[in-house]
């Protein structure tokens, strides 16, 4: 993995320091001397990651963070503040406008590298949603994610500390804010840390006897809280653990004794970074859903038959259970468009897929094929009884009139079908043609009937 990291800072040799530093790390390294340059960079998309110098002529680096955080196109850059000030305020203050993270000079060398590791890490996943999110923007198959990063309150967090007195602090900091749940019982930790949505968890590395880091890198491997932010706490001897923390996954520490300010705004900093992402994941997720379905009917499409009727045909060989699908075609459909138009087209497509939907089972898979095309795949099932199915559909749809018009008038309608049997041992293309050859044969018969494939 190499990452491009930008160093800002006005004076030269702290510049120097930080690239030789990187680049023995094989970090690619950009730097700027002001903000102004910083901002250009950034909106070109030429790195990856910043370092902040804070104290800086001109604009300082909490103004460029701010920037960096306020513009759609650089808000996801993960932001570290340098600054010589040790000091909790100017912390909260880098945080607050957004920074991911801080790092005090002199720079520990250990600190600086474990911190740009693990943001790169996550500045990558975080691309390849946002990638994946924005193609299926283009593709007008899901709204943009909101540019608004979302810290209000609400929320649940769990906090694994068996110390009360600590615990108590914690819950005091962020009370108002978040619900807090808390758990005493190393043991227990990851269990309850998977029972519920938490949008962070933070795990003390000072439990009686317990390694902390365990539980960390357990949440990490487990499904449902691999997404989960985790923020460890601290004591000042704790540095080696701390950094192997980060290596494993942790997002982010505290060091005792914990200020409240401090822990309110990496809190606030940490679950606006997860709702972001499980916004853009959403997003990708209901893009897939959106792929495999028909938008007019609501039914699954051509592409979902073809990515499942394999298996659904494999799954009928291995049961030794026949499968049965059904070739639907409207009638003289064409006309329907020509005398009445496209919408009320639409219509009779949408009252046709409901009125069939509603009439097989809740194990058969109806896909529309295309145009007036459909499809419906029912698993152990004789020909004889998809033949008589049919014949239902059939009746049911030739037995009364499709509303037209927003219901004003109705029109008669009529479907071909064509069904055939399968027990595997063929392609799906194959099984696919022999019903559509049945349904052929309805259509010359005459339409409006179902006529069986021979096996
Ligand atoms: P046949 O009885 O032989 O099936 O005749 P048909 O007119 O139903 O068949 P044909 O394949 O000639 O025409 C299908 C028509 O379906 C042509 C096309 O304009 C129309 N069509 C395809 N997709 C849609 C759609 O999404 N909406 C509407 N309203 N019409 C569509
Ligand atoms: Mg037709
Ligand atoms: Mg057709």
């Amino acid at each position: 993995m190499t990452a491009r990291v930008l160093v800002v800072d006005d004076i030269i040799p702290n510049l120097k320091l930080l690239e030789a530093r990187l680049t023995a790390e094989y970090f690619d390294v950009v730097t700027a001397t002001s903000g102004q340059e910083a901002l250009e960079i950034c909106e070109r998309g030429e790195c990856d990651l910043v370092l902040l110098d804070v104290m800086m002529p001109g604009m300082d680096g909490f103004e460029v963070c701010r920037r960096l955080k306020s513009n759609p196109e650089t808000l996801h850059l993960p932001v570290v503040m340098v600054t010589a000030l040790d000091q909790t305020a100017d912390r909260v203050r880098g945080l607050e406008a957004g920074a991911d993270d801080f790092l005090t000079k002199p720079i520990d060398e250990i600190a600086l590298i474990a911190r740009v590791r693990s943001l790169a890490r996550l500045k990558l996943v975080m691309d390849e949603l946002r990638n994946r999110a924005e193609t299926s923007a283009n593709l007008g198959v899901s709204n943009a994610v909101s540019h608004a990063l979302d810290d209000g309150p609400g929320g649940r967090i769990l906090l694994v500390e068996d110390r009360p007195h600590s615990a108590q602090r914690i819950l005091a900091a962020l009370r108002g804010r978040y619900q807090i749940d808390i758990e005493a019982e190393a043991h227990q930790a990851l269990f309850t840390a998977a029972e519920r949505d938490y949008e962070l968890v933070i795990v003390s590395l000072g439990l009686a006897d317990f390694d902390g880091l365990r539980i960390c890198s357990q949440l990490r491997s487990l499904d449902r809280t691999r997404h989960t932010p985790i923020l460890t706490l601290a004591d000042l001897e704790d540095r080696e653990r701390v950094l192997r923390g980060l290596d494993l996954g942790v997002n982010d520490y505290l060091t005792r004794p914990i200020d409240a300010n401090e822990l309110l705004a990496r809190v606030r900093a940490q679950v606006r970074r997860k709702r972001y992402a499980d916004a853009l994941r959403f997003n990708v997720k209901t893009a897939m859903e959106l792929a495999v379905i028909d938008p007019l009917t609501g039914l699954n499409n051509r592409r979902y038959l073809e990515t499942h009727l394999l298996g659904l045909m494999e799954q009928a060989a291995h049961n030794g259970r026949p499968l049965s699908v059904m070739m639907l075609d409207i009638d003289f459909f064409k006309k329907v468009n020509d005398a009445h138009g496209h919408d009320a087209g639409d219509e009779v497509l949408k009252t046709f897929a409901a009125r069939v939907k509603r009439r097989v089972r809740g194990a058969d898979l109806m896909c529309r094929l295309g145009g007036e095309e459909f499809v419906v795949v029912m698993p152990d099932t004789r020909l004889e009884i998809a033949q008589r199915i049919g014949e239902r559909i059939r009746g049911a749809v030739a037995a009364s009139p499709f509303p037209i018009d927003n219901g004003a008038r109705a029109i008669p309608i009529t479907v071909s079908i064509g069904v055939a049997s399968s027990m595997g041992g063929e392609s799906a293309d194959a099984f696919l043609r022999r019903a559509d050859q049945a349904l052929y044969l309805s259509k010359n018969a005459g339409r409006n009937r179902v006529t069986a494939a021979a096996a």
